[in-house]
């Protein structure tokens, strides 16, 4: 294979890692299908029906957990295209489980941000872009489903532009639109590619080069969809925002590309164009200072962790991004956390929908580690024996909570373990009041659904049953101050404070104009949306 005689800063160069977003059913699950379709790393469209899965009813979330093995392989999906190595980091489809987004979020260079053209931005994708927006990546935009009438494309961009407060510069225009949907102009490189009615196949679409005034063009167009499409042109040159790369790589322009997912169309042309403009893996904040990720060291850090890849076991994987230098098999590393030694023997990588074990691995790609309960979210692991680490992951603002206790004071033990090791796993989030202490929990998630999967797991895999009391309070702050005194904080008629698992205090609240209200009343603490892990 080339990469054997590629150097570490040549296998960086090549790499692009990123996740895709979107609101359920904008067709996240089928443009990353296309991608891999044409990144050859699946054969067949429907091949990653996983994913469909994920889009259960609540009811069904256990028999999805039976088959979690499926879902986990397709959380990471690397394959080669044209030189590069293109890392698709996937998420949740259900948005109950978008902590777990924001956290592979954290371990992405860039993002697709996927639109559907009747609906615009979405509630759930202005929630995820807030979190790209955080971490400052390049934000690139796929308009879908251009195949159906959909909102007027400048419309859509105004929508984009308002909503996510993002400035837009399309890629490419939509020509007609809905039953008259003929093809998209390509403004970087001044050619139509032409629709041919959606095959729904492999093919790509073709193509008709040349700009607005060739004859052939002006033919196929028609007089009135000619005359549009050049108005409209000349309208984005003139009031539409210049092209800038500079301001793209910074997050703050988003290219958009039309086009349709399920018909294959403008997809390998976005492919192409998103692998030339996006960057590769840059050198990361470290508490130790950027580190660049061709420096020798092999160093990376924690976003996530799956349990139950086989029930029987309770066996965990947990998801390192590399940062820099060369992973190989079986290399000992330091566990700065723990300030320990250990091997990575079995470390696992994920093509499409293949498991393997991995020889060598480098910055931007993910590898999966076995996890005898070591990790924590957020951990750093490096070759020497250093005390880097990596900024931490931040811990997103829960929605919902819960007192949770468990009616059984035989199984208390069992009880803190297993909430104690979801807690790890970040799927959940617990607090305590500091006047009641662990004899009754506060969870909180981020998705209601989370609730049920808790006590499912709880059951099921710490044979503890538990009773869960849903709290009015939706909102919560952290409390930063330095002597922080909880009597002295004024909290207003809806809200309380509690501490997180680091003993940090918290204040939750029902309502959010009280924000105000508390913030007027403290003027001295600062009251943080985001807390970080360590
Ligand atoms: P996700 O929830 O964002 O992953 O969305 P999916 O990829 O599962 O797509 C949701 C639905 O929209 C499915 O029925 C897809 O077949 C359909 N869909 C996806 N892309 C397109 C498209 O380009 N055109 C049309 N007409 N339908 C699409």
């Amino acid at each position: 294979m080339a990469s054997k005689t590629l150097s570490l800063s040549e296998e960086v160069k090549r790499r692009r890692t990123f996740a895709i977003i979107s609101h359920p059913d904008a067709g996240k699950t089928t443009l990353t299908e296309k991608l891999l379709l044409y990144g050859g790393a699946i054969h067949s469209a429907g091949s990653v029906k996983s994913r469909r899965a994920e889009k259960y009813a609540v009811s069904d979330w256990m028999e999805i957990e039976r088959q979690r093995g499926i879902s986990v392989t397709s959380s990471v999906l690397q394959f080669n295209y044209g030189g590069y190595c293109v890392n698709i980091l996937d998420t949740p489809g259900h948005q109950d489980f978008s902590e777990d987004t924001y956290r592979t979020l954290m371990a992405a260079d860039c993002a697709v941000m996927v639109v559907d053209c009747a609906k615009g931005v979405e509630a759930q994708t202005k929630k995820l872009f807030k979190v790209c927006k955080m971490r400052g990546i390049p934000i690139f935009t796929f308009v879908n489903k251009l195949d159906r009438q959909g909102k007027d494309p400048f419309e859509l961009l105004e929508d984009i532009e308002q909503v996510l407060g993002i400035d837009s510069f399309p890629m490419n225009w939509p020509i007609g639109s809905g039953k008259d949907f003929t093809g998209v102009y390509d403004r970087q490189k001044s050619r139509i590619e032409l629709f041919d009615g959606g095959s729904h196949g492999q093919s790509k679409a073709n193509v008709l080069e040349g700009d607005l005034e060739d004859a052939a063009i002006k033919e196929r167009l028609g007089g009135l969809q000619h005359q549009q499409l050049a108005d409209e042109l000349e309208l984005l040159d003139h009031a539409g925002n210049a092209y800038d790369l500079e301001e793209i790589l910074n997050g703050n322009l988003t290219p958009v590309f039309f086009g349709s997912a399920l018909t294959n169309f403008g997809v390998q042309p976005f492919l192409e164009s998103f692998l030339e403009l996006t960057p590769p893996p840059a050198p990361r904040p470290s508490n130790l200072g950027p580190i660049a990720p061709e420096s020798e060291n092999f160093s990376g850090f924690i976003f996530k962790i799956q349990a139950n890849m086989n029930p029987t076991h309770r066996d965990r994987i947990a998801f390192l991004r590399i940062c820099s230098g060369k992973f190989t098999k079986g290399m000992s590393v330091h566990h700065v956390q723990e300030n320990r030694k250990i091997t990575l023997a079995q470390p696992q990588q994920f093509l499409a929908q293949d498991r393997m074990i991995v020889e060598t691995a480098y910055p931007g790609d993910i590898i999966g580690l076995h996890d005898p309960g070591i990790f924590r979210i957020g951990d750093t692991l490096c070759e020497d024996k250093s005390s880097l680490a990596y900024e931490g992951i931040p811990v997103f603002a829960p929605e919902h909570f819960a007192k949770i206790y468990t009616p059984n004071a035989l199984k208390r033990k069992q009880f803190l373990k297993g909430i104690t090791q979801l807690a790890q796993e970040g799927s959940i989030q617990v607090f305590k009041r500091p006047d009641i202490g662990v004899e009754e929990l506060i969870v909180g998630v981020v998705g209601i659904l989370q609730f049920e999967v808790l006590s499912y797991r709880l059951k099921h895999e710490y044979g503890v049953d538990v009773n869960q009391q849903l709290l009015p309070h939706r909102y919560i702050r952290w409390i930063k101050q330095e002597d922080f005194d909880k009597k002295k904080f004024s909290t207003t008629m809806d809200s309380m404070i509690a501490v997180d698992s680091l003993e940090h205090p918290v204040v939750l609240y029902q309502h959010e104009w009280s924000i105000n209200q508390l913030k007027d009343r403290n003027k001295d603490a600062v009251l943080a949306e985001i807390s970080l892990r360590n």
